[in-house]
């Protein structure tokens, strides 16, 4: 019997569906097996785990104004700041 572990076609990226994270640009799995992101419909942006976790808190400087260019272009609502003044996302 052969050890070496066979992979699975859902494994291949091929048929993994990739989506771009709205902040930091990463690729991430989207579908239709993995998600490690999440779209936030009232936002209408998609982000990976990662940023999801890291605006936990709040938005940073960093990305708030990318966030508040889009609110824009989509005549979305802009979200409640926090006590530290910080843009927090809803999920
Ligand atoms: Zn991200």
């Amino acid at each position: 019997m052969s050890t070496r572990r066979r992979r699975s076609h859902y494994e291949t990226d091929a048929y993994l569906r990739r989506e771009k994270c709205f902040f930091c640009d990463s690729n991430f799995a989207y579908g239709p097996h993995a998600y490690h992101g999440e779209f936030l419909k009232a936002h209408q942006i998609l982000l990976c785990d990662g940023c999801l976790r890291g605006t936990w808190g709040g938005i940073g400087p960093a990305f708030e104004a990318k966030l508040l260019r889009h609110l824009e272009e989509h005549n979305l609502p802009v979200p409640a700041r926090n006590s530290k003044g910080l843009l927090v996302l809803s999920r």
